[in-house]
C-alpha cells in the first residue's frame, strides 16, 4: 500500500507545537502533530501565561480556548529574599495562571478544530530525509511494531530535553548550571492575583495561582546542594527543603495541602545553552531557545517562535523559498527578536544568585522597583 505523504510533521505537541501545527492546518496543509505522552498530564512549569504570551495566543486565535479554562488572573509579582521586606511589582499587562494539566489538552483541541492529525503516546526515535520527503520513524504505546510517517517537512518542537538519536543534541556550555525542576500543585492556602518568587541559597521557587483556587507552586533546584538533602528524594520532599531554606516560605506553605497525583520532576535543567533554531531541520520552543523559568517567559518565547516559523514553513511548502531560504530567514528572526532578551535572562539569573543581592536591593530600596521592573522588562520579546 502506498503510504500518505503529509505537507508537514510537528513532532512535540507542547505549547509550541501545538500553536505551531494549528497555523500550519489554518494554512490548509495537511500537518500530523506527534508527542510521546498521552494527555492530559502534569508538566513541570510556573503555569504563569505572561501578558505577551496572552497577545500572542489572541493573535493565533488560541485565547478562548484558553479563556475556557476559567485561569486566574494575575496583576503583580512580588520578590521574597530570605531577609528584608517582599519587593513588588506591576506586570506591564494582565497575565493569568493555567495548569499545563489543562492548558495543553486545550491546545490540542484548537489544532484538531483546525484540521490537525494528533498522535499522542508516539515517541520519535529517528528523522531521516530521502528522495525528497522525510520519514519520522516512531514507537507507538501498545504496539510493538514502529510506525513510520512520511512528510515533505518536518519542525521539531521537543522540548528542553536531550535527544538521543534525533537531529542537533543541545551544546551543553556549563556542567555547574545543572538544576532540577519540581512542581506540586496545592490547596489550603490564599491564592492571591501575584505570582509570587522566593529565593534561596541554592534555588528559587515560584506559587502561582491557578484554574480552581489552587496554587501551582515550581522551583528550580540547584542538584549538587539540594543532593546532599536527605534520603528522601520525592517529589514534596524537595519541596520541603527549599521551604526550610526560606523562612517566608516557610510561613506561606504551613497550611498547603498538596494535591495528590499533579507532582512532577525534570532533570537535568540547563539554564545556559546555546540558542540553536535549525538543525538539519528547523527548532521551535524550548529546543530552539530556553530563557531562563525565573522569566517566566518560556511559554511566550515557545510562542513566538512558532509564529516566526510557520508563515516561512507555508512559503517553503508553496516553493516560494528553499530550504535553504528557510533556515537563513527563521534563524536571522530568532536573533533578532530573542537575542537581548536572552541576554537579559541569562544576568537576571545570575543577579538573583549572587549572595550580597538582598541587602543590595533593600539599599536601593527607594527606586528598588523601578530598577526592577526595568529589568524584567529587558528579558521580555518586543
Ligand atoms: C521550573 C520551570 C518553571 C517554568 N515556569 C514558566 C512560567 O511560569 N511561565 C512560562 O512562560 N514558562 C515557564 N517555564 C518554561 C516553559 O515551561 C517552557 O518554555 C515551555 O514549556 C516550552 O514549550 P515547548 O513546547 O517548547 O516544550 P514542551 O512544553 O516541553 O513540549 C515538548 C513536547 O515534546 C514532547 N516530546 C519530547 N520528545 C519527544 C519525542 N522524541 N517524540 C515525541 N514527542 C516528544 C514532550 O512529551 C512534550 O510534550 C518554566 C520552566 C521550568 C523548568
Amino acid at each position: 500500500m502506498k503510504q500518505v505523504v503529509h505537507d508537514v510533521a510537528v513532532l512535540g505537541a507542547g505549547v509550541a507545537g501545538s500553536s505551531l501545527a494549528k497555523l500550519l492546518a489554518d494554512q490548509g496543509l495537511d500537518t500530523v502533530l506527534l508527542d510521546q505522552k498521552s494527555f492530559p498530564r502534569h508538566k513541570v512549569c510556573g503555569e504563569f501565561l505572561s501578558p505577551e504570551s496572552r497577545s500572542m495566543l489572541q493573535s493565533f486565535g488560541l485565547e478562548q480556548y484558553v479563556q475556557d479554562l476559567r485561569p486566574m488572573s494575575i496583576e503583580r509579582t512580588r520578590l521574597n529574599f530570605r531577609y528584608g521586606q517582599a519587593l513588588e511589582i506591576a506586570l506591564p499587562g494582565s497575565a493569568i495562571g493555567v495548569s499545563r494539566y489543562s492548558l495543553d489538552p486545550a491546545l490540542h483541541r484548537a489544532a484538531v478544530v483546525s484540521g490537525v492529525q494528533l498522535y499522542t503516546q508516539t515517541t520519535v526515535t529517528a528523522v531521516n530525509f530521502s528522495d525528497n520527503y522525510y520519514s519520522i520513524e516512531t514507537r507507538q504505546a501498545g504496539s510493538a511494531a514502529p510506525k513510520l510517517f512520511r512528510a515533505r517537512a518536518v519542525i521539531a518542537a521537543w522540548g528542553a530535553a536531550n535527544r538521543s538519536g534525533l537531529p542537533g543534541r543541545h551544546e551543553v556550555q556549563d556542567n555547574k548550571s545543572e538544576y532540577i525542576g519540581v512542581k506540586s500543585h496545592f490547596s489550603g492556602v490564599n491564592a492571591e492575583a501575584v505570582v509570587e518568587l522566593y529565593f534561596f541559597d541554592g534555588g528559587y521557587l515560584g506559587i502561582s495561582p491557578i484554574e480552581g483556587g489552587r496554587i501551582n507552586v515550581a522551583a528550580l533546584l540547584k542538584r549538587k546542594e539540594f543532593d546532599l538533602e536527605g534520603s528522601d528524594k520525592s517529589i514534596l520532599s524537595w519541596i520541603n527543603a527549599a521551604c526550610r531554606r526560606n523562612p517566608k516560605l516557610a510561613k506561606r506553605m504551613s497550611l498547603a495541602v498538596p494535591t495528590p497525583g499533579t507532582q512532577a520532576a525534570v532533570a537535568p535543567v540547563h539554564l545556559s545553552r546555546k540558542p540553536l533554531p535549525w538543525n538539519t531541520i528547523a527548532r521551535v520552543g524550548d529546543t530552539s531557545n530556553m530563557i531562563p523559568p525565573l522569566c517566566g517567559d518560556g511559554m511566550s518565547m515557545a510562542l513566538r517562535s512558532a509564529g516566526l516559523c510557520a508563515p516561512l514553513a507555508v512559503r517553503y511548502l508553496n516553493g516560494d523559498v528553499t530550504l535553504a531560504q528557510w533556515e537563513q530567514q527563521y534563524s536571522q528572526a530568532i536573533h533578532n527578536d530573542f537575542d537581548g532578551p536572552m541576554k537579559w535572562g541569562r544576568r537576571l539569573q545570575w543577579l538573583i544568585g549572587l549572595p550580597v543581592l538582598p541587602r543590595l536591593m533593600l539599599a536601593a530600596a527607594p527606586v528598588a522597583p523601578g530598577l526592577a521592573y526595568k529589568l524584567v522588562q529587558a528579558t521580555r520579546l518586543k
